[in-house]
C-alpha cells in the first residue's frame, strides 16, 4: 500500500507571518523582505534556522551591550531561577532589587540616590514625566504641567513618551492624542550652518532654550533630552557643552532636567553614562536597554533625595507616587542587571570600547569624501553615515525611496544586520565584537551604500 508523503513542515518564518504582528513594521514589506528565523545567538552573532548566521551590528535595538548570552549573565540568571523568579515590589523586596539599586546609585552621577523600577524604556520615561509633574504639585506649584523637549528627540512610543518625541514617522499619526510639548531647537551638529562647530551649535541652541524658559518657566515642569546622541532620529550628535549649559539653565529657571540615557547609557558613548562627559547630574535619569545586558526587560528612573523627599508624607496628603507596573523590579531582570554592572566593574569594558571605537573611526574614514555621504559622525561606539542625494546642498533622498532598506537587504545577503534609520546607516555593535567583525560590517555597509545610491 502506498504511504502518503508527509507534508513538509512549514518554516518558522512562514508560521510567524501567519500569526505574529511585528513592531515598527509595515507587515506587507515581508512579501519581499525575508523574516529571519533566529534559533540561537552567541556573542555578536545570530544563528538562523536555515544554518545562516548574521553579525548583530545594531545590538538588537541597542540593548545587547556585551553580546548574546554572556556567560556571567547566563550563570547569574540560572542561579536566580533556582531562588526567586518574580514577586510584586509593593510591600516586599528581594536581594537583586536592593543590590542593583545600591550599585546604580554607586555608579550614577553623584546626587542620584533613589531608584524607581519599571519594565521598559517608555515606562521609565512616563514615570519620570509624571514624577516631575507630581513633584511640583507636591511642592505647591501645580501650574507646572508642561514639558520642554528637543526637535528630533525620541523617548518612546507610549502616549506620554510619544508626546515628548519629535520623530515624524512615529508621532504624526497619533498627534491628536498627545500632550503638546514646548519644542526647543536641537543642538544637533549636523543641522549647523556651514563652518559652524558643534560647540557653536550648542551655544545657539542654548540661547533658544533660554528664551523659551524665560517665556514659559512658570508652567514648565521639566526639560527632557537624550544626552550626546539623539539616536532614533538618525544618531544625531551634539557637544557635551550643550548638556552642561542646559543643566545650568534648568538650575537658573528652577525646572527639572530629565536625562534619557536609555540608549546612550552603559558605556555606549565612551563613559558609563553620557552625562558624565558634561559632569552633569540630572534630576531624573532614565535607564533601560543595556541595563540587563540585553537579556530581559527592565528599566529604572534614578532621582535625587530632594525629589524623593517631596513625596514622603502622611498618606492622607496624597503625595505618594502611585505608579505601578506588574513586573516592576522583576527579580530575574534585576539579577541580569546586577551581573551587567559586575562586568563593567570587573572587566576593562570602557578601555576596550575606546580601542574598538578608534578602529571603527579609521575604517569609516574612506566614506567622508563619498559623493552621497554628507556626514560621518561618531561618539564612542555609535557611528553613523548620512546618505544624501546631493552632497554640496545636503539634499536628502526622499523617505519613500527607501535607500536605507536597500542597504539592509544587501547586509542580509552578506550576513550582517544593518538596520538603517531612514537614510542613515549606523553601527552600534555589541562590545564583544572583534576588529575583524568591525572590518566586515564596514565593508558590507560600504558595498551596500554603493548599490543603494546608484
Ligand atoms: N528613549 C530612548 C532614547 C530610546 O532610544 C528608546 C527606545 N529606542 C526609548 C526611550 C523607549 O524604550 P522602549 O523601546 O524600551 O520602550
Amino acid at each position: 500500500m502506498l504511504k502518503p508523503t508527509p507534508l513538509a513542515k512549514p518554516s518558522l518564518s512562514a508560521r510567524d507571518l501567519a500569526v505574529v504582528w511585528h513592531p515598527c513594521t509595515q507587515m506587507r514589506d515581508h512579501e519581499f523582505v525575508p523574516m529571519l528565523a533566529i534559533e540561537r545567538a552567541e556573542g555578536a552573532w545570530l544563528h538562523a534556522e536555515d544554518g545562516s548566521r548574521y553579525l548583530d551590528a545594531v545590538s538588537s535595538w541597542w540593548t545587547n551591550v556585551f553580546g548574546h548570552r554572556h556567560p556571567r549573565i547566563v550563570a547569574g540568571l540560572k542561579d536566580q531561577l533556582d531562588k526567586l523568579d518574580h514577586i510584586m515590589l509593593a510591600g516586599m523586596t528581594h536581594e537583586p532589587a536592593v543590590a542593583l539599586a545600591e550599585e546604580l546609585v554607586r555608579v550614577a552621577p553623584p546626587g542620584l540616590s533613589r531608584v524607581f523600577y519599571a519594565d521598559n524604556g517608555s515606562s521609565a520615561v512616563e514615570a519620570a514625566l509624571k514624577m516631575s509633574f507630581h513633584y511640583w504639585r507636591n511642592e505647591g506649584r501645580p501650574e507646572r504641567t508642561r514639558f520642554v523637549s528637543l526637535s528630533g528627540g525620541y523617548h518612546g512610543e507610549t502616549i506620554g513618551a510619544l508626546s515628548v518625541t519629535d520623530v515624524e514617522l512615529y508621532r504624526s499619526t497619533y498627534a491628536p492624542l498627545l500632550l503638546e510639548p514646548i519644542l526647543a531647537p536641537s543642538p544637533d551638529a549636523y543641522l549647523g550652518e556651514v563652518g559652524e562647530s558643534a560647540e557653536e551649535c550648542a551655544i545657539r541652541a542654548l540661547e533658544s532654550m533660554r528664551a523659551l524658559l524665560q517665556r514659559h518657566s512658570r508652567s514648565v515642569a521639566a526639560v527632557i533630552i537624550e544626552p550626546l546622541v539623539q539616536c532614533a532620529t538618525g544618531m544625531r550628535m551634539h557637544a557635551a557643552s550643550y548638556v552642561a549649559g542646559l543643566r545650568a539653565l534648568c538650575d537658573e529657571f528652577d525646572v527639572h532636567l530629565i536625562a534619557d540615557e536609555i540608549a546612550v547609557g552603559f558605556g555606549r558613548t565612551g563613559t558609563l553614562f553620557a552625562c558624565e562627559q558634561a559632569s552633569v547630574t540630572p534630576d531624573f535619569m532614565c535607564l533601560s536597554k543595556g541595563l540587563t545586558g540585553g537579556t530581559l526587560p527592565l528599566s529604572a528612573v534614578l532621582a535625587s533625595e530632594r525629589v524623593h523627599a517631596a513625596f514622603y508624607a502622611d498618606y492622607s496628603e496624597g503625595k505618594a507616587f502611585l505608579h505601578s507596573h506588574s513586573y516592576t523590579g522583576n527579580a530575574l531582570a534585576c539579577r541580569a542587571a546586577l551581573e551587567t554592572l559586575g562586568i563593567f566593574r570587573d572587566e576593562p569594558v570602557l578601555e576596550r570600547n575606546r580601542m574598538l571605537a578608534s578602529h571603527l573611526r579609521k575604517r569609516l574614514a574612506s566614506l567622508v569624501d563619498h559623493p552621497n555621504v554628507a556626514d560621518v559622525r561618531q561618539t564612542g561606539l555609535i557611528a553613523a553615515v548620512e546618505l544624501v542625494r546631493d552632497k554640496p546642498t545636503r539634499t536628502a533622498f526622499a523617505a519613500t525611496e527607501r535607500r536605507g532598506l536597500r542597504v539592509y537587504l544587501h547586509g542580509l545577503g552578506r550576513g550582517v544586520i544593518l538596520r538603517p534609520l531612514g537614510n542613515v546607516v549606523y553601527f552600534m555593535p555589541p562590545y564583544c565584537v572583534t576588529v575583524e567583525d568591525i572590518d566586515l560590517m564596514v565593508e558590507v555597509a560600504i558595498d551596500g551604500i554603493e548599490r543603494a545610491v546608484a
